[in-house]
């Protein structure tokens, strides 16, 4: 599977050696969405990956490709410092998936001044133009920490803010157990009224490994998986 995207990363790999992305990165072209809560359209379920790059990225684009599936990554800034963990992100990219901004060193945002938030938010932003030659359109704030206050720093770069509505908290919980919160809530769903935007981590054992029985369970319940981008802009143009 990663050996498929080779082709694609050395393409990638010769442009990041141009002077294509050197200098400060561009702002999104994308409109801002300042909250992403859930999607705009019923029955659209976007899963969502935190806290990697990881070494399970590899696992975790192999079984999204099995499914056809794409879903977003929220990097942490820091991490791109190193080889391996880039190489990781754009695999995901040259996949089709989406990548986006989880601070610099995942610091609680409440802890910090706004000047701070400024710098972790910034911080990330050039390391993803640097070495993945993308401009995220939204941060995710670690822990979900944030307010209205806490948030104006990262909408005057022109990033929106990306949160949740269902937490499978597969940081503490089995597969198994990770699978009976997503049937949990949407027992008490819809695919006619309700989407859902899942908090995942590629860290997780739980939804590693799971991550099949994941899929299978949603699209089975009727739903359609799609990227963060598809999820906030459906049926706005
Ligand atoms: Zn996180």
């Amino acid at each position: 599977m990663i050996k498929k995207y080779q082709p694609l990363n050395m393409v990638l790999l010769l442009l990041l050696s141009s002077p294509l992305f050197a200098g400060h990165y561009t702002t999104s072209s994308e409109r801002m969405v300042p909250l992403a809560l859930e999607c705009r359209m019923p029955g659209m379920v976007a899963l969502t990956f935190d806290d990697g790059p990881s070494d399970n990225y590899g696992t975790v684009l192999a079984t999204l490709d099995n499914h056809d599936v794409t879903a977003t990554f929220f990097v942490v800034g820091s991490k791109l410092e190193k080889q391996k963990h880039i190489d990781s992100a754009l695999d995901a990219i040259a996949a089709g998936h989406q990548i986006e901004n989880h601070s610099w060193d995942h610091a609680d945002f409440f802890s910090l001044s706004l000047t701070e938030i400024t710098a972790q938010t910034d911080r990330t932003n050039q390391i993803m133009w640097d070495t993945l030659g993308v401009t995220p359109r939204f941060l995710r704030p670690p822990y979900g920490r944030i307010d209205i206050p806490t948030a104006m720093p990262i909408w005057d770069l022109n990033i929106g803010v990306a949160l949740w509505n269902l937490d499978t908290r597969d940081y503490e919980l089995s597969s198994q157990n990770v699978l009976q919160e997503i049937n949990t809530a949407l027992n008490g769903a819809s695919p006619d009224n309700d989407s859902f935007i899942i908090l995942l981590h590629d860290f997780s054992a739980a939804s590693v490994d799971g991550l099949d029985d994941i899929i299978l369970t949603i699209k089975n319940r009727g739903y359609t998986l799609v990227s963060l981008d598809e999820c906030v802009d459906s049926g706005s143009h």
